[in-house]
């Protein structure tokens, strides 16, 4: 019997939004010297502005629910959980007063988003990492009274990597909530020599991710908290593909600074879930043999530009992927991932 595609559910674990009431928050605020994040008027639009030049156009398309929810529409985008753009989030504000009313205004932002739409949206919170005591709190806040499934966070901290100890404290509250942890790639911009040509987005994204998993697997993160669930943004960055040169430094023994691994490194891979932005349906089809059609989950990206718009095209493309398989990497691997939270 041929199977209808079209009436499986597809869930959008990437997707992004600016909430129209954290932007009436920031102007009522007042200006910018006062609390270091303002509304400014730049030949280009209107932007959301940070400390250290840090701004974020304000496109309509990530602002404006009825556009968000007419291209969920038009996408064949059921459900989506939403996380703010990541050019803008709470950890780069480095005065912690102000950066823990911003995630507030944030997460609250994106509550009266999820209560407005039309269409069927979960909230991934913002969180000030920087303290993460403080993101702890805001985490179980935003769970606990605004329904929330999670948190997106960035792929470092400041100057440190998702292995810093002072983030246990964190991971322990996320891993007793039972959070989706949506690893977003942070502040890319910063790394030398990838200002030209985008490369700080082409290159300097997937490299944060990669990064970000890396310190995860050999700090230990992932040994200490098995309960974590981690989802890697843009198919995992380089880790699906470079994993064997890091299975192969941590057992030939040449850095000192590499635990012997009790698990494999292919069943540490296996702890993250890993979206489907990759654009190729080769490159997804050796992401799923590597890592497991159970291990991803649709991400488009949206409003972004450099998203994935059309996931169901993508998958289409693989013409011998067990429907089981599309089914699950459509919809099915998410929605047991947001449905075991709280
Ligand atoms: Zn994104």
């Amino acid at each position: 019997m041929h199977h209808d595609e079209r009436a499986d559910p597809l869930v959008d674990l990437h997707h992004h939004c600016l909430p129209a009431s954290l932007l009436d928050s920031v102007r009522a605020a007042g200006n910018k010297s006062k609390i270091g994040v303002g509304l400014s008027r730049r030949w280009s639009g209107d932007a959301l502005i940070f400390p250290q030049g840090r701004e974020c156009p304000l496109d309509p398309a990530m602002i404006d629910l009825g556009i968000r929810d007419e291209g969920m529409l038009s996408a064949r985008i059921d459900v989506a959980a939403v996380s703010v753009l990541p050019l803008v989030l709470s950890s780069y504000l480095d005065d912690l007063e102000t950066a823990q009313w911003y995630a507030r205004e944030v997460n609250n932002g994106i509550a009266d988003d999820v209560a407005r739409s039309s269409q069927k949206l979960h909230g991934l919170a913002d969180v000030p990492l920087q303290d993460p005591a403080a993101a702890a709190l805001e985490l179980r806040r935003a769970m606990a009274q605004l329904g929330f499934v999670g948190a997106q966070i960035p792929s470092h901290v400041g100057n440190q990597n998702l292995d810093a100890p002072e983030l246990d404290v964190f991971w322990e509250a996320a891993e007793e909530l039972g959070a989706v942890l949506f690893i977003h790639p942070a502040a890319a911009d910063k790394h030398l020599r990838l200002g030209a040509h985008a490369l700080f987005n082409l290159i300097g994204n997937p490299l944060e991710t990669s990064i970000a998993a890396a310190s995860l697997i050999f700090g230990g993160v992932l040994t200490r908290f098995p309960g974590l669930r981690f989802v890697l943004a843009h198919a995992g960055g380089f880790v699906p593909w470079i994993y064997p040169r890091w299975e192969h430094g941590s057992v030939a023994g040449a850095f000192p600074d590499i635990p012997t691994l009790d698990t494999p490194m292919t069943e540490l891979l296996r702890r993250f879930w890993y979206d489907t932005i990759i654009y190729k349906p080769e490159a997804l089809q050796y992401l799923i043999d590597t890592v497991g059609a159970d291990r991803i989950v649709v991400g488009t990206d949206s409003p972004a530009l450099m998203g994935e718009s059309d996931p169901r095209d993508l998958l289409a493309r693989l013409p011998d992927l067990p429907v089981e398989s599309r089914r699950a990497i459509l919809g099915g691997n998410a929605l047991g991932l947001l449905g075991s939270t709280g």
